[in-house]
């Protein structure tokens, strides 16, 4: 199956080796045979409806996300829109705040939000740096990353967030909720790059799109041996218990 990823801003949002993400998926779809095909989406391009199986958003810094606000919110109908009928998404850390409603930087400017999540950012004095392992009661599983935001972000109370935090700051610091799930689509601040590390979410991501391309149900990905990804892992759930979470 091909399987059709649009790449938000690769040029802008590209920190922390988010783009690590795109390779992890486009591996993991061809050891079961289907092939990745990724179409970069930038300042004034159109995001077709139906176009994308799967959209993905990298990290980046204020100043690149200032560049990129204006038009990524511009863009918002037609993602909010393709998630509504059936396309999977995943956003890391600055793209995540700007699939909210809004991002409030350092310097006090109001970033315009996609708002397909149900969230705000405001960014505070210290920046939240660190690992990060989080519970996915949902999945059954955890994650593992690094986190790096001055963002604060506030979930709405009926909102779904991806984990609960285990070791780590995550969204705000003290809700202890990290990340927000909506139908799809996927929203973290765990860099990393955060697949290479949680090939589960990788495989989840990549049923949901599949079931985007044939328009049946998320198929069951034949499971892969996963050997250096296990140990990457603990590696890094390690990190994060032993020092996550402090300033
Ligand atoms: N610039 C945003 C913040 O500082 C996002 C940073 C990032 O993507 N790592 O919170």
């Amino acid at each position: 199956m091909r399987i059709r990823v649009g790449h938000l801003y690769p040029e802008y949002l590209n920190i922390y080796a988010d783009r690590g993400n795109i390779a992890v998926l486009a591996r993991r779809a061809a050891l079961r045979g289907h092939e990745l095909d990724v179409t970069a989406i930038s300042v004034g391009d159109g995001v077709r409806p139906g176009a994308h199986d799967l959209l993905y958003v990298g990290g980046g810094q204020d100043r690149e996300q200032a560049l990129i606000a204006p038009d990524l919110a511009a863009k918002g109908p037609a993602i909010r829109d393709a998630v509504a009928d059936g396309t999977a998404l995943l956003a890391v850390c600055g793209g995540y705040q700007l699939l909210g409603r809004g991002y409030t930087g350092r310097q006090g400017d109001d970033l315009p939000g996609v708002g397909l999540f149900p969230h705000e950012t405001v960014a505070g004095e210290r920046r939240m740096i660190g690992d990060v392992l989080l519970d996915c009661a949902w999945a059954g599983r955890t994650l593992a990353g690094f986190e790096n935001h001055a963002g604060r972000t506030r979930l709405d109370a009926d909102a779904e967030p991806l984990g609960r935090v285990v070791a780590g700051f995550g969204n705000d610091g003290d809700s202890g909720q990290e990340g927000c799930r909506a139908g799809r689509a996927v929203g973290t601040y765990l860099h990393g790059p955060l697949l290479p590390r949680n090939p589960w979410l990788a495989d989840w991501l990549l049923s949901q799109a599949l079931a985007h391309a044939t328009g049946g149900e998320p198929p069951e990905l034949e499971p892969l041996p996963d050997r250096l990804e296990a140990q990457a892992h603990a590696v890094s759930a390690r990190r994060a218990r032993d020092r996550g979470g402090r300033f």
